[in-house]
């Protein structure tokens, strides 16, 4: 007999086992997995976090939204916990894996269809396994001048997942869920909700207009666990004329603080469309070097030699990166507006650079970063605060001491959305060292505890810390939170732990 995987919690092996009995009629029985070995891949993290307790029961793979709905009455049925994936990517923040030990995957790779394109109205209409990689070739063959806006691993993951998540990408349409229309969501007694205007019957209007009538609802479908969301419109920025990205760089490390006032201005006023997005040196350098060729001694490796090396490569302590686009009638003055701003708070502007992640590129180069110490842990933290220099400064110092601690560098890339800066910080780490493991561990929790304690709330986190991310923001929003799960899933069987949310 194979190794059996863990039992939701509270239900018994003959319930658990005549469930999945009843899963493999409503998707066939090669869907669903249920051998510790074949569930292998939903079990790995790359978060500091103990694989144990995440480990699912089981999987299954659903191609349809009666597959959904046929898997949602039997898990509450048997009261058995489902968590949701899409593509099962969300590297940083716990992957594939369950926010708590016992859940069954519900994987809608399967449900991975394109179902339209609207190449004069700039929509689209994908369901959850579609991934950015396969719509941006959709659009490639088809010569359909649209653009993508993805997160840094891109060709990995997909539309859905993340805009559930509430993701971010790089070019003007960055905040996904601000650029997303409509949805279709199972709820968890089987009925389907389709949001804005959706519901309308003969309306085809769904993927052009947000809100239909009454309360606006799609949020509520967002980092949450209150359905199933099946189909998602998208909003698609038609290929500018032209483009022009280019690099600022601040060569001293106090320049921080003038490079977040002078983003914020420009992208105010319009002039700039899409984030400002300001990596570190060490962030920048992991794209050229590894730690160990820097630094052999203890404890982080200290600013100078961070500083040095990168100079080397023609990286200053801060580096923004941005695009203008439009014709090149328009890039033209608006070019000359954001040299003479940049050069006047003290930057070193390079008017022409190559960033893809702002030109409809995907690529896996973000990916260098796990080079940097190796041994594939990651964590992502994203703390928010309004765009100002002296906030993003206060974030560095606090960043920079709470890792320093642990002997961990300072990797970050705080990015100027417009009002909000968001300071993303990486923790990386050996994944398969235990004290190594420990220590980003407990890392990651003095840093969340840190910039919680400054006002500086976290605003996506992993499996492993939804619970105290959720606490931070006090009890009347938990309660409000617990009251709608209880009213669309009653049973408490969707996702329990996602967000902090509980029945
Ligand atoms: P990606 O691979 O794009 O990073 P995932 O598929 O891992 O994203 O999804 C990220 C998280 O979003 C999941 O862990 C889950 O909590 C939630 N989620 C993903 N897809 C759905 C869905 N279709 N319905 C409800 N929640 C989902």
């Amino acid at each position: 007999m194979p190794p059996r995987a863990v039992l939701p919690a509270g239900v018994s092996s003959t319930s658990f086992a005549r469930a999945l009995g009843e899963l493999r009629k409503v998707v066939g029985p090669a869907y669903v997995l249920a051998d510790r070995e074949e569930l292998a891949p939903y079990r790995k993290l790359m978060i500091p976090a103990a694989e144990e307790e995440h480990e699912p029961s089981g999987a299954v793979l659903a191609a349809s939204l009666e597959h959904v709905q046929g898997v949602l009455a039997v898990c509450n049925k048997y009261k058995i916990p489902l968590w949701p994936i899409s593509t099962g990517r969300n590297l940083g923040y716990g992957a594939a894996a369950p926010a708590t030990r016992g859940q069954l995957i519900l994987d809608l790779k399967r449900m991975d269809r394109i179902l339209a394109v609207d190449s004069v109205l700039c929509t689209a209409l994908v369901e959850p396994g579609v991934t950015y990689q396969q719509l941006h070739d959709h659009l490639q063959e088809r010569s359909i001048a649209l653009w993508l806006d993805f997160p840094g691993d891109g060709p990995l993951v997909g539309p859905i997942g993340n805009t559930l998540e509430r993701g971010t990408g790089a070019t003007p349409y960055g905040d996904h869920f601000a650029h997303a229309c409509g949805m279709e969501i199972v709820l968890a007694d089987g009925r389907v909700l389709r949001t804005g205007m959706g519901s309308l019957p003969g309306s085809a209007s769904w993927q052009v207009f947000k809100y239909g009538y009454g309360p606006y609802l799609d949020g509520l479908f967002t980092q949450s666990n209150f359905g199933v969301v099946t189909k998602l419109g998208l909003w698609l920025m038609p290929a500018p004329a032209a483009y022009r990205t280019l690099l600022v760089r601040y060569w001293d490390d106090q320049g921080l603080a003038a490079a977040v006032e002078t983003a914020r201005t420009l992208r105010l006023s319009g002039t700039i469309r899409n984030p400002c997005r300001l990596s570190n040196a060490a962030l920048m350098l992991t794209a050229a070097s590894r730690r160990a060729e820097l630094y052999q001694g203890s404890g982080a490796v200290p600013n100078n030699v961070i500083f040095a090396a990168a100079r080397q490569h023609g990286i200053a302590p801060w580096n923004l990166t941005f695009t203008l686009y439009g014709t090149s009638e328009q890039i033209a003055p608006s070019l000359d507006i954001v040299t003479r701003a940049f050069e006047a708070s003290g930057g070193e502007v390079v008017s022409d650079y190559h960033d893809g992640s702002q030109s409809n590129e995907l690529s896996l180069s973000s990916f260098s970063l796990l080079d940097w110490v190796g041994g594939g842990g990651l964590a992502w933290l994203a703390p928010v605060s309004p765009a100002r220099g002296v906030d993003a400064i206060r974030q560095r110092d606090i960043a920079r001491a709470v890792l320093g601690m642990y002997g961990m560098d300072y990797l970050a890339a705080p990015t100027v959305y417009g009002r909000d800066l968001h300071h993303l910080t990486a923790i990386l780490f050996d994944h398969d060292d235990l004290q190594a493991l420990q220590r980003a561990k407990d890392c990651f929790r003095d840093l969340a505890a840190a910039f919680t304690a400054n006002g500086y709330g976290l605003v996506r986190v992993g499996i492993d810390f939804m619970d105290q991310a959720a606490r931070s923001y006090g009890e009347t929003r938990r309660d409000v939170n617990r009251a709608l799960k209880r009213a669309l899933d009653p049973n408490g069987i969707l996702a329990p732990g996602k967000s902090g949310i509980h029945r």
